[in-house]
């Protein structure tokens, strides 16, 4: 049993039935899932989540699934921390880091969307996955497709950095490079869905899929002790994320669970690919596609699907976007390593490089409680930082040794903090 009505096209509002579908017949527009929230009222409450598992689907009331979960059953419930240093750093009162790095078992808010799509695909019958990845994508559908014992196609851009074609090559799938961007990747996997019968996840399942990010939102809610953060900074590649993160929020105080504190949602993209945050700067609520080029690859997405409901939402919260340049990011994810311990990818560096560009100037007070979310891990990514750091020095196993290195040490540097190169 679920509260799951239908599928309803987020323009014209026909509903279809639960099926696999990415738009409405009339319109080409998005279709959505809606969900029965009167029935919803005192059966969902704080305490039936609270004595739900320590995952994502604790929140399985508010997903659109019907039997048990198939995958990510160890999913979710990522830290959010209160992050005093940075926040001293950057002059703001009340900081948070959700900190979907720490993911599991692929280190990205991927885990999410991925859990939802393949209990759905299984729901549906059908034994083969596949999608069209920035690379977080292709490694979650490969590890969760294992452990749910389903076949996996994973298409990718060709130029990925290793740690993610090496991390989804592990679990088996069938990996397929294309020469092109993701854009590209994208388009091929619309006529792949069309034409193989297979639960393609960001695409014939995309309304299911992007329902698992909610559950972003819904941690920080409950995670901050059942309230909103006044600001909430989200990064946007395809457009999943945003807009459900801010469902997430409205879905919780519609249902009473916390206080409608009127949240403020903002968009961060990488200045090498912001067609969103283009738009929104320029009070449009059309995008400009653009060819990406940025080292946060996990986000670079020219033409993003649901980059127009990104623009409104932000817009309509109150919200704004800012863009990170590959030297901004490089700083941030530097920056949150050395004052959280959290060692994030470039598209997490993003995030808060642009968050740090909202709060100077003036978009977000300073004395207003800040969420920055984290969405990956640099573990992944290793690459990005090359040329970022001094190597290290190499010794032989000798006291007299070390005491040199420790001697050229200058007494007035901070050892506490990475030796960085300036990248100018
Ligand atoms: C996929 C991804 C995002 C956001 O993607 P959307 O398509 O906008 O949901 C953000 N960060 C990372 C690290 C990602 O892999
Ligand atoms: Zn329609």
């Amino acid at each position: 049993m679920s509260f799951v009505k239908a599928l309803r096209c987020k323009e014209c509002e026909t509903e279809y039935g639960i099926e696999p579908r990415t738009v409405c017949d009339n319109d080409f527009a998005p279709v959505e899932v809606v969900y029965d929230y009167e029935a919803m009222q005192g059966k969902v409450t704080r305490a039936s989540i609270e004595s739900g598992p320590a995952s994502l689907w604790r929140y399985r009331d508010l997903l659109p699934v019907e039997g048990e979960p198939l995958a990510g059953l160890r999913s979710g419930m990522t830290p959010l921390i209160r992050a005093e240093r940075l926040g001293a750093e950057l002059g703001v009162k009340e900081l948070y880091i959700k900190d979907d790095s720490a993911n599991y078992p692929t280190y990205s808010y991927k885990d999410r969307v991925v859990a939802v799509a393949l209990t759905k695909a299984g729901e549906f019958g059908y034994d083969t996955v596949g999608c069209a990845s920035t690379g977080n994508l292709a490694h979650s559908v490969a590890a969760h497709a294992a452990a749910a014992q389903m076949k996996a196609f994973v298409m990718i851009p060709h130029d990925l950095e290793e740690g993610k074609i090496v991390g989804s090559l592990v679990f088996g799938p069938r990996m397929v490079k294309i020469k092109g961007n993701y854009d590209d990747v994208n388009r091929l996997c619309s006529e792949i869905a069309d034409k193989y019968n297979w639960a393609i996840v960001n695409v014939n399942l995309r309304p299911f899929y992007t329902e698992g990010a909610k559950t972003h939102g819904f941690e920080i809610a409950e995670q901050m002790g059942w309230k909103l953060p006044k600001h909430t900074i989200v990064p946007v590649a395809g457009g999943s994320i945003l807009p459900k993160v801010w469902k997430g929020y409205e879905e919780f105080i519609r249902l009473g669970l916390v206080a409608d504190n009127q949240p403020v949602i903002h968009a961060a993209q990488a200045a090498g690919c912001d067609p969103v945050v283009t738009a929104i700067r320029e009070g449009s609520d059309l995008f400009r596609p653009q060819k990406p080029d940025t080292i946060a690859k996990s986000i670079a997405i020219g033409n993003p699907a649901d980059g127009y409901y990104v623009i409104r939402i932000v817009t309509d919260s109150g919200g704004y976007g800012a863009s990170a340049t590959d030297p901004q990011i490089l700083d941030a994810v530097k920056l949150l390593a050395a004052t959280e311990g959290i060692f994030t990818e470039p598209a997490g560096g993003t995030t808060l490089a642009s968050a740090i560009q909202l709060i100077e100037s003036g978009r977000i007070p300073r004395d207003e409680s800040i969420c920055v979310c984290i969405t990956g891990n640099g573990l992944k990514t290793v690459e990005s930082m090359q040329g970022q750091f001094v190597a290290a020095p190499v010794i032989r196993a000798r006291l007299d040794e070390f005491d040199e290195i420790v001697k050229q040490i200058d007494e007035t540097q901070d050892v506490s903090r990475p030796v960085a190169m300036n990248p100018t």
